[in-house]
């Protein structure tokens, strides 16, 4: 199926056929024609699943339409990456309109955010808590919205922005569109949808916690203090495509960063106790190539938005298993391949289990030479995805080729 038949502006047709879609993506399937109709509409949909243009484009058609220059669609994102990426992709798929847009977030300065502000914008894509400072201090007339997006609304909650939220849902008119988007629909995002919106289609897009299709699982059991040396290795041996790395803490990103620069390797760190300067600079380096590896934090790199990562490692197993979901979700984007190659400790075995649980298949786990565990993992007894023998060496596919 495609984009012709969703009912979109030629505008807007052109600037996706600019941007290299050929088709719409299942959640764009859903959502647009719903969106086009003004629907209330809960989409279940990580990143990675086209979701960005799947409101974008409804809210730029609406907006056509009516007086310019006037806040009528306002995005709520968790995090300035984020806020950014969506900016980005409102100017892409908006660049045949007139509309224009702004990205308000906290850690920068305030004054061009208000001068555009009180300018007049037609999207304002926010953080919760820079929103409100705005609104309290006057920069933000919101008499005029018509569309609210509450965009990875598991992470804005996740992060301790309900609150903020729900004063930013008080101070905007009840007749409204919403949208909210969630990689999970917990019980709190529920509350929350029910609360933002009146009448809601929901969108359910993808089995709960279910990993992009094109990503080879490798899991690696070793003991910690060898976790350094193996992900150095591992780096050395795959010389090519982007690398994302994770890893649980700020601390223990700067820390990593710092060995394996040590060793001679490119890396940069990426987390929220960097200045948006230096984050900026690291995630314009990793998305121009100038870094092939980027270590990062869960909440740094939600709005990461870099095609073309070939491999995740995950150097911490995540506590909550949604996470390891999340994080896998960098690589094999819009239908490529990619590899999530997790680190595994003997203290990290259950919270494996937990994560084999909830994508409900098990990995098999394998040793690198060299790197072997003081004791040797044990194979889960469910039939293992790829049953290997134990002691495969750790050797993802080569030659994996982007499907766009
Ligand atoms: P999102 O889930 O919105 O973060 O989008 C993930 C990636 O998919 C982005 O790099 C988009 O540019 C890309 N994308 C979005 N829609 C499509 C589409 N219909 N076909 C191909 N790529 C797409």
């Amino acid at each position: 199926m495609s984009f012709d038949s969703l009912g979109l502006a030629p505008e807007l047709l052109r600037a996706v056929e600019e941007e290299g879609y050929t088709e719409p993506t299942p959640v764009q399937l859903e959502a647009i024609p719903l969106g086009l109709e003004g629907r209330d509409v809960v989409g279940s949909a990580q990143t990675g699943t086209g979701k960005t243009a799947a409101f974008l484009l409804p809210i730029l058609q609406r907006l056509q339409l009516g007086k310019r220059g006037t806040l009528r669609a306002l995005v709520l994102v968790p995090t300035r990456e984020l806020a950014e990426q969506v900016l980005l992709s409102a100017r892409a798929y908006g660049r045949h309109t007139k509309l224009t847009s702004v990205a308000v977030y906290g850690g920068v300065g305030m004054e061009p955010q208000t001068s555009a502000l009180r300018k007049g914008v037609d999207i304002v894509i926010a953080t919760p808590g820079r929103l409100l400072d705005h609104m309290g201090r006057g920069h933000v007339n919101a008499t005029k919205l018509e569309v609210l997006v509450l965009d990875e609304a598991d992470r804005m909650l996740d992060m301790g922005f309900a609150p903020d939220v729900n004063r930013i849902l008080d101070a905007l008119p009840s007749k409204r569109q919403t949208m909210l988007f969630s990689a999970t629909i917990s019980n709190d995002v529920d509350r929350l949808a029910r609360r933002a919106m009146r009448d809601h289609a929901a969108v359910e897009i993808g089995r709960r916690a279910e990993a992009a299709e094109g990503v080879e699982h490798v899991l690696v059991a070793v003991d910690k203090p060898h976790k350094r040396g193996a992900l150095a290795k591992v780096l050395t041996e795959f010389p090519q495509g982007r690398t994302l790395v994770f890893t649980r803490t700020k601390f223990g990103a700067d820390k990593l960063a710092h060995h394996l620069r040590r060793e001679g390797n490119n890396v940069l760190a990426l987390h929220g106790g960097k200045t948006q300067a230096s984050r900026t600079k690291a995630l314009d380096r990793f998305k121009n190539g100038g870094t092939r590896v980027l270590i990062a934090t869960d909440v740094a790199a939600r709005g990461i938005d870099v095609d073309d990562i070939m491999m995740v490692v995950n150097y911490d197993v995540p506590r909550d298993p949604e996470i390891y979901v999340h994080r896998v979700g960098r690589t094999a984007r819009a239908g490529a391949q990619g590899v999530a190659l997790t680190l595994m400790s003997p203290d990290e075995w259950l919270m494996m289990r937990d994560v084999e649980k909830l994508m409900g298949r098990t990995f098999p786990r394998e040793v690198m030479p060299g790197f072997e565990p003081a004791v040797p993992p044990v194979q889960p007894r469910e039939r293992a995805e790829r049953a290997k023998p134990q002691g495969r060496s750790v050797r993802p596919r080569r030659g994996r080729g982007r499907t766009r």
